[in-house]
C-alpha cells in the first residue's frame, strides 16, 4: 500500500473547518493547487500510451458487442482484467433490463415489384408483411408542429390532445406514413397517436444507421411503460426513398413492411473501477462510457473505452495525489437498451452519488481519424473547466460549447452532478462522421494520436477536478444560465406567463453565488465540496429534468427548463380553449417548482457563506 505521508496531510486539511484558511491558504493557496493538478496531469497523460490504447481498443473492438451478447461480455471480461492485473478496484454488477434487439426487415410494393433493403430500430413494434397505402408526410425539418406535440406528450405522459390536422399534416389513419430523416422517437410516436399503422422513415443519405425509437429512458417503469410504442418502424436509404416517392407521384401506392425485433427482459453487467480519494467516502469524480455499441462499435465507442482503462490505471497510480477519487464506469445498454446502465447505475447509487459525486465526464466517440473540431457538452457550471483544459492543451482560445441534451448517457441531472463531455469532430468535408451506428464503424476508423489527445483533454479536466483545492466548477454561471433562460421562456410565453418573481430571486441568487465565489479561494475539504453542489442540486434539477429528479425524464428534448416549455403553447393558443387551461394549469405548478429551487439554492448559499465566515 502507498499511502501515507501525502493521505495523512490531506485528512489533516479535512479537519480544518471552512471560515478558517487551510495552510498556506494566502494568494498562492490557489497557484500551488493548480500546480499540483497540471503536474498530477502531466504524469498521468505520461503514461497514457498509444500502445496502451491500441492494446485495449483491439481487445474490445475485435468483438460485436449489441449489450448482453457473448461479445460484450468478452469485453468487459478483458477491461475488468486489464485493470485487476494492474490493482485497480474495479466490481462487476449484474441487473435485468429491458431491452431491445433489431432483427431484420423489408420493404416491398407487390404492385412495382419492388424491393428495397431496409433495417428495423430497437424498440420498434414487429409486423409481417403490415399492407397499407403510403402516406408521404414530408421531412421531420418540414414539421416543426411536431415540436408542440413533443411538448404535449411531455405534458401527459403519454397521451395527447393533438390534433394533427392543426400540426399540417395529412391523414395518416390506417396508413403507413413516409418520413424523410433518420429515425427519432417523437415522429414515431406522434405517428403512432395519429393513427399510422406503420412509419417508414427515409435515411438522408446512402446508407441505414441504427437507432431507437422508445421515448422511455433505462428500464421502464410503472409510470412510463406505456410509453412503449408497438408500431413496426422501418429504415430506407435515400435511394429506396426515392423510388418509393417517385411511385408516390405517379399515385397511391400499397407497400408491404416486414419488421422483427426481439423486445424483453436480458442481463446486463456493469463493471465500475473505484479509485479512492484520501478517504473511502470521499467525494468523487464520475467518468462514464458506453461499452456496447452496433457491430464493432471502433469510434463508438471502442476508442474512448480504451481510453478510459488507460485513465483508470493512470489516476490509480497517482492516487496519493488525489484530493477526490475517480469512479469510472464502462455503461451497457446504451445502443440497445437505452442508457439502461448509466439509469441503473443512478438508480441504485442514487444517494451515494448526491453526497459524493461531484461531476460527471461522459466520454463518447472520441478518437476518429480526421477529427478537427472541438467542442463540449456541458452543464454552465462546466464550460469554464472546458474552455481551460482546450486552451492548455492545444493554445485553442475558443471552445464551441452546448448544453446537455437528452441522450449520451447523461443519466445525472436528477441527482443534480455537474456534467462535461469533449467532443472532436470530423468536417462535413471529410463526409463527416458517415460510419456512425453502421457495420463500417471498425477499427480502422480509429487514430491513435486523437484518441491519444482526446485522452489528454479528459486526464486535465480529470486532475483539476480531482487535486484543485477548490472545486473548478463555476456557479455563477449557471445561476446566470439559469437567468437567461427564465428571460427566454417568459419571451416565449408572449406577455401571458409571469416569470417576474422567478427573475428577481434569480437575481438575488446571482448577487448571492458572485459574492461566495470571491470568497471560495484559501478553502478546500470534502464539506466545502458538498456544500458548492448542494447550492447547485436544486438549479440543475430545474434546469434540465422536466419531471422529477427519481424518475428518469422521456428520451427527447424539450429544451433546457423543460417544465416551462409550454410556455410556447400560450403564445398561439387561444386563451378561452381547454388545451390553453390546461397549459396554463402546468405552468403554474412548474413555476412552483421553479421558486421552490431558487428558495433552497439561495438558502444553501447563505449556509456556505455564513460557513465561510465573510
Ligand atoms: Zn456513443
Amino acid at each position: 500500500m502507498r499511502r501515507h505521508v501525502t493521505r495523512l496531510g490531506m485528512a489533516m486539511l479535512m479537519l480544518v473547518p471552512l471560515g478558517s484558511c487551510a495552510p498556506g491558504g494566502d494568494a498562492a493557496a490557489p497557484s500551488a493547487g493548480e500546480d499540483a493538478a497540471a503536474s498530477l496531469a502531466e504524469a498521468v497523460m505520461g503514461s497514457i500510451t498509444v500502445e496502451g490504447l491500441e492494446r485495449h481498443a483491439r481487445a474490445i473492438v475485435q468483438y460485436e458487442r449489441p449489450s448482453g451478447g457473448p461479445g460484450e461480455n468478452a469485453a468487459i471480461d478483458s477491461i475488468v482484467a486489464s485493470l485487476r492485473a494492474d490493482g485497480v478496484p474495479v466490481e462487476v454488477h449484474t441487473f435485468d433490463t429491458y431491452a431491445s434487439d433489431p432483427v431484420s426487415a423489408s420493404v416491398r410494393v407487390p404492385a412495382a415489384g419492388l424491393t428495397l433493403p431496409a433495417i428495423t430500430m430497437a424498440y420498434s413494434g414487429s409486423a409481417s408483411s403490415l399492407r397499407a397505402p403510403l402516406v408521404d408526410v414530408g421531412g421531420l425539418a418540414d414539421l416543426p408542429d411536431l415540436e408542440v406535440g413533443t411538448g404535449e406528450l411531455l405534458a401527459l405522459e403519454g397521451g395527447s390532445a393533438m390534433d394533427g390536422e392543426r400540426a399540417g399534416l395529412p391523414d395518416v389513419r390506417g396508413s403507413i406514413a413516409v418520413v424523410e430523416g433518420q429515425p427519432r422517437n417523437v415522429p414515431t410516436a406522434v405517428l403512432a397517436l395519429l393513427g399510422a399503422e406503420g412509419v417508414i422513415f427515409i435515411n438522408p443519405e446512402e446508407r441505414l444507421n441504427d437507432l431507437i425509437v422508445t421515448s422511455t429512458w433505462g428500464t421502464p417503469s410503472l409510470r412510463n411503460y406505456s410509453r412503449l410504442l408497438d408500431i413496426p418502424s422501418v429504415q430506407v436509404t435515400k435511394s429506396g426513398g426515392d423510388q418509393l416517392r417517385s411511385l408516390l407521384a405517379a399515385g397511391p401506392v400499397t407497400a408491404e413492411i416486414d419488421a422483427e425485433v426481439w423486445t424483453g427482459r436480458k442481463t446486463l453487467r456493469l463493471a465500475v473501477a473505484r479509485i479512492e480519494g484520501p478517504t473511502p467516502d470521499a467525494p468523487y469524480v464520475l467518468l462514464g462510457g458506453h461499452i456496447d455499441g452496433w457491430y464493432h462499435a471502433g469510434t463508438d465507442e471502442g476508442a474512448s473505452n480504451a481510453a478510459m482503462v488507460e485513465l483508470a490505471k493512470a489516476f490509480h497510480a497517482e492516487r496519493e495525489r488525489l484530493r477526490r477519487g475517480l469512479v469510472v464506469a464502462w455503461w451497457p445498454g446504451h445502443s440497445n437498451a437505452r442508457y439502461a446502465g448509466s439509469t441503473w447505475f443512478a438508480d441504485h447509487y442514487f444517494e451515494e452519488l448526491r453526497d459524493r459525486a461531484v461531476a460527471y465526464l461522459n466520454i463518447d466517440g472520441v478518437g476518429q481519424i480526421d477529427a478537427v473540431r472541438l467542442s463540449s457538452t456541458a452543464t454552465a457550471s462546466m464550460h469554464s473547466l472546458a474552455r481551460r483544459v482546450v486552451r492548455e492543451a492545444v493554445g485553442q482560445e475558443e471552445l464551441p460549447g452546448s448544453t446537455p441534451g437528452r441522450n449520451s448517457d447523461q443519466s445525472f441531472n436528477g441527482v443534480g452532478v455537474p456534467l462535461l463531455q469533449f467532443n472532436h469532430a470530423r468536417s462535413a468535408e471529410d463526409g463527416g462522421y458517415w460510419w456512425w451506428h453502421t457495420p463500417d464503424d471498425t477499427y480502422d476508423k480509429i487514430d491513435f494520436d486523437v484518441l491519444s489527445a482526446d485522452a489528454g483533454l479528459y486526464a486535465r479536466a480529470i486532475a483539476h477536478l480531482t487535486a484543485d483545492p477548490v472545486l473548478p466548477i463555476d456557479m455563477v454561471a449557471e445561476v446566470e444560465a439559469l437567468g437567461a433562460l427564465i428571460e427566454r421562456r417568459s419571451q416565449q410565453a408572449g406577455g401571458r406567463f409571469d416569470l417576474s418573481e422567478a427573475s428577481g430571486r434569480q437575481r438575488a441568487l446571482l448577487e448571492r453565488v458572485r459574492g461566495l465565489a470571491a470568497s471560495l479561494s484559501g478553502h478546500d475539504g470534502p464539506d466545502l465540496d458538498r456544500a458548492m453542489l448542494a447550492v447547485l442540486r436544486p438549479i440543475y434539477r430545474v434546469m434540465y429534468d422536466p419531471i422529477d429528479p427519481f424518475h428518469p425524464d422521456p428520451g427527447f428534448s424539450v429544451g433546457l427548463l423543460p417544465g416551462l416549455a409550454p410556455v410556447t403553447i400560450l403564445a398561439e393558443e387561444d386563451p378561452s380553449s381547454d388545451r390553453y387551461l390546461f397549459a396554463e394549469t402546468t405552468l403554474v405548478r412548474e413555476r412552483n417548482r421553479l421558486l421552490e429551487a431558487l428558495d433552497l439554492a439561495l438558502l444553501e448559499a447563505e449556509r456556505l457563506q455564513g460557513r465561510l465566515g465573510s
